[in-house]
């Protein structure tokens, strides 16, 4: 199968969008000004770059009109696919504003870009990291200096990836397997240049063998647990790929059709309680969650009140307590924990005094999860661990205003 790094990014952003995009192959349209500037940005420095390798030199006025260009041609694409009112007039000159200060400090950074001509631009890589996994991509733009490689990937994102969590970073170490496959023998060294357009930044470090090795196993791991799942989902576990709300869900082209989102689009359905009570599902819904409020307020009070009585209780001697229509028993509860430095000895002395079996007990969560994920075979589950579903309602939340996108024509009464 092939995949390439924006699909590992979909699928651990949110695995559903993952499965209807790329296993479902649904047709979507993800237009948005974020990828028009992506696009309109990219286009430009490509071209940029075949006139400085043809050793044509523009001046800023030159490259500001191109840029321009290129920023009509994907507005133009988007509004002929979505219609004339897609993006209001000030979304666009906001994002057109954008491109012009990345453009301007790019040229004034660079200008007469004679530092060093690319080898390539838009550079197709790929690469097989096993017998099915096969990855995909264009490199923004490769450098050749003697025995060193440089991998240049520019970014339109509006902040840095943290340290630890530098998805880009591994990313481009990514791309550096595929250049090192085709290159290997003409080259000692790889190097990563991201440039971040928005931030005037530009992060370069030395990509090392052991990071590569490690993106291999990475991305290598990642698309096995795919492949994995999508089994699982052709024999019909549907929670293979299951939704995960993130901040793309506003946008999300699925969203009718998402567990976590669809019924907003429902209209409201009449329901009878008790063949007494008529009420609605929505009205039921906002009920349920001003009881869950009210009790949360409740338990918070009532424990309040437990712990004060309680030292009462305890300090007095008393075992239970008398007000003028109720009556409390004092309980006492202790609570006892491991400590992780002696956890050791506690083994050994459990174990002299065969103790040690009588307190070992399944996690029978942990286990139906390892069914559940594929590590074991779901076929024997039934036969090992009974199930016995039932599903309730839970954690009350205000909808956010954000996020109140549906209207009832919309969709009506799917
Ligand atoms: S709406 Fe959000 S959770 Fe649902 S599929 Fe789309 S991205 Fe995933």
């Amino acid at each position: 199968m092939q995949f390439s790094h924006s699909q590992i990014n979909l699928y651990q952003t949110c695995p559903r969008k993952y499965a209807h995009q790329y296993i479902d192959r649904m047709k979507v349209s993800s237009d948005s000004l974020h990828l028009v500037l992506w696009s309109a940005v990219h286009a430009w420095l490509e071209r940029l770059y075949e006139q400085v390798r043809d050793h044509k030199i523009p001046s800023l006025d030159d490259v500001l009109t191109a840029y321009q260009q290129d920023w009509d041609t994907q507005v133009d694409e988007t509004q002929q696919r979505q219609g004339p009112e897609y993006f209001t007039l000030e979304d666009r000159e906001t994002f057109y504003q954008r491109g012009i200060n990345y453009i301007t400090w790019y040229v004034e950074a660079h200008h007469p870009f004679d530092q060093q001509i690319p080898m390539d631009t838009e550079h197709r890589i790929n690469i097989d990291l096993d017998d099915d996994i096969r990855f995909r991509w264009a490199i923004d733009r490769l450098d050749i200096d003697e025995d060193t490689i440089t991998i240049t990937d520019y970014k339109t994102n509006r902040s840095l990836p943290k340290d630890d969590n530098d998805s880009i970073k591994q990313q481009i170490t990514l791309y550096a397997l595929g250049v090192l496959n085709d290159y290997g023998s003409k080259i000692k060294h790889l190097v990563g240049n991201v440039i971040y357009l928005h931030m005037k930044k530009t992060v370069t470090w030395k990509i090392t063998s052991e990071e590569m090795e490690n993106a291999k196993t990475y991305y290598k791991d990642l698309a096995r647990e795919i492949l994995q799942k999508k089994k699982l989902r052709d024999k019909g576990a549907k929670e293979s790929f299951p939704p995960q709300q993130n901040f793309q869900c506003n946008g999300c082209p699925f969203r009718m059709i998402c567990p976590l989102w669809s019924h907003g689009y429902k209209s409201d359905e009449a329901i009878t309680l008790d063949s007494l009570w008529n009420t609605t599902i929505k009205a039921l819904i906002d009920q349920h969650s001003k009881i869950s409020k009210q009790h949360k307020a409740l338990e918070a009070e009532k424990k309040e009140y437990s712990k004060l009585l309680g030292q009462y209780g305890a300090d007095n001697d008393f075992k239970k307590l008398y007000g003028h229509d109720f009556q409390l028993r004092i309980g006492e509860s202790t609570r006892y924990s491991i400590n992780k430095d002696t956890e050791e000895t506690l083994l050994k002395k459990l174990k002299e005094h065969n103790l040690l079996d009588d307190l070992l007990s399944i996690d029978v969560f942990k286990l139906a999860k390892l069914f559940k994920d594929g590590t074991l075979d779901e076929a024997e589950r039934s036969s090992l661990i009974h199930k016995n579903t039932s599903y309730s309602a839970w954690r009350a939340k205000w909808i956010k205003d954000k996020d109140k996108e549906w209207t009832e024509d919309k969709i009506g009464d799917s």
